[in-house]
């Protein structure tokens, strides 16, 4: 069978949850038994989001062939089984690379290039990539209807559905109802605005998910759906939810999936939604909470650590305990002792992320020791692992002076360093180490506790590595090695075994937990975080009962 095409295009504002949208049509397209990809256009002229600054863009999202793509690849990723490759992430700058590239070799044999036909082509041979071996492909368009750069994009989709049929392309347009306090009303005009824009591009919206903050009236959806020239039942409310993870459920609920099936003629068996909903029902009843403090560099903008911030979720959930994260700008800590009591005094534990530049290390190092020597349970990421093996080498191990070699590259003893560098590792787009490494985990450690097998594969995204030939000092003074690549190159995880739970990875478990399916690590460092609370209350009993009679006498 051929594969089918749904598009998603945004109008009115942005961030109205495009991604989240998409994602949760690939959800419940899976949840019909469909298999399903997903791709994402950015219309920026940027070749990859991985040089933007994490303040422009947010996150960047890593998948297992090492492209360095943009966050709603993670959503994707969350919410459905495809399979994600830098063929999922295609922006503007990669199309015009590969024209460039085209035309500079004559492969356009003397003809003017063009945005029609030549860069339409492009984006449209980019769609037809991700239509093998699937039911349908979901292809989400960046940006909103009316910007200059989303254009090709536009007429692009406009000509796949020439090409493939009515019957095999639908239009799902994400519009904004609001509502003007003033009038007391909900406004329907942006929107008949925003798919009269489409329109005259040529494309007539099918579907429209009007994101409101409250209910939309069946009046409403009438009148949308005469204005935009759409049926009614396609007037679909994507009403503001408690969680990202109620949306598919929540346009389920409508027929959206019916309704996407039927106007792509497709049969399938009737949904299983038995997974999201048992989530939604413990979401809403949590027994219990933990909290976790983020100590980072980037955390006064919260998209720029999206996936750990949903993984962090993910292991609650697991737990079925609420969520309750601190995120703390590292330098802060820098103000003393007392900052650093005062804001993690009463965090049941403690995660450093991942991050690259001086800013901020000095901060980390305080939180990496005092989780440490207060036996406050301890997750290191990337930076965060090689911040904790910079904190021990010199706190424990006896190296006063150790460092990475990022922060001081004159440091006597650089416990982190340029390993590939230093053995002459060229590699295309840069020295970063990308994606998907398999590494080897040691039979008695916590890391193999929490995943159950001996050899898993993790993603990863940096240039520095733990430095081998400190092996002997760290592990002797109580820092265990408990990860590493099978060839015995890289140290990919480290331990201290005596204290509740001390752990640091050098990749990113972040990009591979799913609400369903939460990462094993995330799982247990915040079992070991509630484990933590649970006792601390313990310890903290007696006290008041005296406190109480205190009172009484
Ligand atoms: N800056 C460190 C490196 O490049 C860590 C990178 C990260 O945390 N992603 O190795």
């Amino acid at each position: 069978m051929a594969c089918k095409y749904v598009f998603v295009t945004g109008g009115v504002v942005s961030s109205l949850g495009k991604g989240v949208a998409a994602a949760s049509i690939g959800a419940l397209l899976e949840s019909r038994g469909l298999r399903i990809s997903m791709l994402k256009f950015d219309p920026y002229l940027n070749v990859d989001p991985g040089t933007m600054s994490p303040f422009q863009h947010g996150e960047v999202f890593v998948t297992d062939d090492g492209a360095e793509t943009d966050l709603d690849l993670g959503h994707y990723e969350r919410f459905t089984h495809a399979r994600l490759t830098r063929d999922n992430n295609v922006t503007a700058g990669r199309i015009y690379e590969t024209i460039l590239a085209k035309e500079r070799r004559g492969d356009y044999l003397g003809k003017t290039v063009q945005v029609i036909p030549h860069v339409t082509g492009e984006i449209k041979a980019a769609v037809r990539r991700v239509s093998e071996g699937v039911d349908v492909a979901i292809i989400e368009i960046g940006g909103t209807v009316g910007d200059i750069e989303s254009l090709p994009f536009l007429e692009a989709i406009r000509q796949v559905r020439q090409e493939e049929g009515r019957e095999n392309v639908v239009f799902v347009h994400l519009t904004l109802v609001p509502y003007i306090a003033a009038a007391g009303e909900l406004k329907t005009k942006p929107t008949q605005h925003s798919v009269k824009d489409l329109r005259e591009i040529g494309i007539q919206a099918d579907i429209l998910l009007c994101r409101t903050d409250r209910f939309l009236p069946r009046e409403m959806r009438e009148k949308i759906a005469l204005f935009c020239n759409v049926a009614e039942e396609a007037v679909v409310a994507a009403t503001d939810a408690a969680s990202i993870y109620e949306v598919p459920a929540l346009l389920g609920a409508q027929g959206l999936d019916d309704l996407l099936l039927r106007y792509l003629h497709l049969e399938a068996p009737p949904p299983a939604m038995d997974g999201w909903e048992a989530l939604v029902r413990r979401m809403r009843n949590p027994q219990g909470r933990v909290a976790i403090a983020v100590v980072g560099k980037y955390v006064e903008y919260e998209d720029s650590y999206k996936s750990l911030k949903e993984a962090l979720l993910h292991g609650a959930l697991a737990g079925n305990w609420e969520l309750d994260v601190h995120w703390i700008e590292a330098q802060e800590l820098e103000a003393g002792a007392q900052e650093v009591e005062r804001r993690l005094g009463g965090v049941d534990g403690i995660l450093v992320p991942g991050g690259f530049g001086k800013r901020g290390i000095g901060g980390m190092l305080l939180a990496i020791e005092y989780a440490r020597t207060r036996r406050v349970p301890f997750f290191g990421i990337c930076l965060g692992m090689q911040c904790s093996v910079i904190e021990f080498a010199r706190h424990v191990a006896g190296l006063p002076e150790a460092n990475s070699s990022e922060f001081d590259p004159a440091t006597p003893d650089r416990v982190i360093y340029k390993l590939r560098e230093l053995r002459g590792v060229e590699e295309m787009g840069g020295t970063m180490r990308l994606g998907a490494w398999p590494c080897r985990l040691e039979l008695h450690s916590r890391a193999y506790a929490a995943y159950g097998q001996p050899e898993i594969s993790e993603r990863h995204r940096h240039r520095y590595e733990y430095n081998r030939d400190y092996e002997a000092r760290l592990v002797n003074a109580g820092l265990r090695i408990t990860g590493s690549s099978p060839d015995g190159q890289y140290v990919e995880i480290v331990e201290i075994e005596d204290h509740p739970w001390f752990l640091g990875c050098q990749f990113h478990p972040e990009f591979q937990s799913r609400p369903l399916e939460p990462h094993p690590l995330f799982r247990e460092f915040t079992a070991a975080a509630h484990a933590y609370q649970q006792t601390r209350a313990r310890a903290s009993e007696p006290e008041e009962i005296f406190h109480r009679s205190a009172r009484r006498a």
